[in-house]
């Protein structure tokens, strides 16, 4: 069977995807080892999707040490769907929600909850092109919130948050599309949170949702009044399995999980995440050619961003990169610049294929 040629795949996300698991997909698809069916097939009442949810749902509560009272749930409609299902669950009517705006997809969940309800922006760094993380002290929380949202990774500016933000007993919500799993998370610190699969954790059309017992139940109280497929509780009482679950997605991620956990799990892909990011950034800064657009101390280790002298100079570095094998490193569309993505999959040969090709571009252009 030829091999089929792989580029460097730095995109956003939908993105790379680990070897072994894309192997085993093509390996199994035609029909999964003792079922006699595709996974494309089956059922989403059969017992083989229920152990692969079961299996699933374990191999993430041991990645993310998960205590009991709190519910996984699998649903659909990406992270830009829970910024509706975030307010309409957990925004208590006469109440208010306090966000952190910190990047352009925070922002959007900011317009979304403001369909909803009342929302308070405690913190903003919409003015500085949201080129870094507020300080805990710029930080003003509404007393009383009905939760408190922040955007763990800033996926568009690359900016990621080093430390939670200290919210006492309220709810912390966070959206953690961008990093999930790529470092350690203190679930008990968060009572929601919620990330699409497509970038660290398997294909797109799978949302993981972490939430706490107490905020199923507060969602619970609206479940007459809401739509049913965008209740948590309904999802929660269903086992994720209320309608047609993503079964595709649903079993792929759970293949990442498995590699993560093969990979040594939460603390082990940090470090190998820390040394992409530092290899990068340090090439970055080496000489002034390169311009980080983020703030060092809140540089993202998932999504580094950055900048030539000239827009000229930055298509034409993208260009020679695709032509290269670096596919993917066109900045987001709002933002320009360059962008390369390297999740938990994104191999630490392709970072170091980056760099020789960013000394090469300076050696011919600076
Ligand atoms: N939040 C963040 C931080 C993201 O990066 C993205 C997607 N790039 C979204 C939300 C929206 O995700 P989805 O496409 O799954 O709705």
């Amino acid at each position: 069977m030829p091999i089929t040629h792989r580029v460097y795949n730095f995109a956003a996300g939908p993105a790379v995807l680990p070897m072994p698991v894309l192997e085993e997909i093509q390996r199994d698809l035609i029909a999964l080892p003792g079922v006699g069916m595709s996974i494309l097939e089956i059922s989403h009442r059969s017992k083989t999707l229920e152990s692969i949810m079961a299996q699933a749902e374990a191999d993430i509560r041991a990645l993310a040490d998960i205590p009991d009272n709190y519910r996984v749930l699998f649903l659909q409609g990406g992270a830009s769907l829970q910024f509706s299902m975030v307010p309409m669950n957990l925004l208590d009517a006469g109440a208010v929600a306090d966000y952190i705006d910190a990047g352009s997809w925070a922002e959007k969940a900011i317009d979304e909850a403001r369909k909803v309800g009342q929302v308070h922006v405690a913190a903003s760094t919409k003015a500085e092109g949201y080129a870094r993380i507020p300080e805990p002290r710029e930080m003003t929380f509404s007393p009383g919130a009905s939760y408190v949202h922040i955007t763990s990774n800033n996926t568009i500016e690359g900016t990621q948050y080093r430390q939670l933000p200290d919210v006492g007993d309220v709810a912390l919500v966070s959206d953690t599309s961008s990093d999930m799993f790529s470092r350690p998370i203190d679930v008990r610190r968060h009572a929601l949170v919620y990330a699409g699969a497509q970038k660290n954790m398997g294909p797109a059309g799978v949302t993981l949702v972490i939430i706490r017992d107490d905020l199923v139940r507060r969602a619970a109280g609206r479940k007459s009044s809401l739509p049913t497929m965008m209740s948590y509780a309904v999802a929660a009482e269903h086992g994720s399995l209320y309608n047609t679950p993503p079964v595709f997605a649903i079993y792929a991620l759970g293949l990442v999980m498995k590699w993560l956990l093969a990979q040594g799990g939460l603390a082990a892909i940090e470090r190998v995440n820390e040394r992409k990011a530092a290899a990068l950034y340090a090439e970055i800064d080496r000489s002034g050619f390169y311009r980080g657009t983020a703030a060092a101390p809140d540089r993202s280790r998932m999504n580094v961003t950055f900048r030539l002298a000239t827009e000229d100079l930055e298509k034409r570095f993208v260009a020679g990169a695709t032509a290269a094998g670096l596919d993917g490193l066109k900045g987001h569309r709002a933002v320009g610049g360059m962008r390369a993505s390297i999740y938990n999959a994104f191999p630490e040969d392709g970072v170091a294929a980056l760099v020789d090709f960013m000394k090469d571009f300076e050696r011919r252009h600076g």
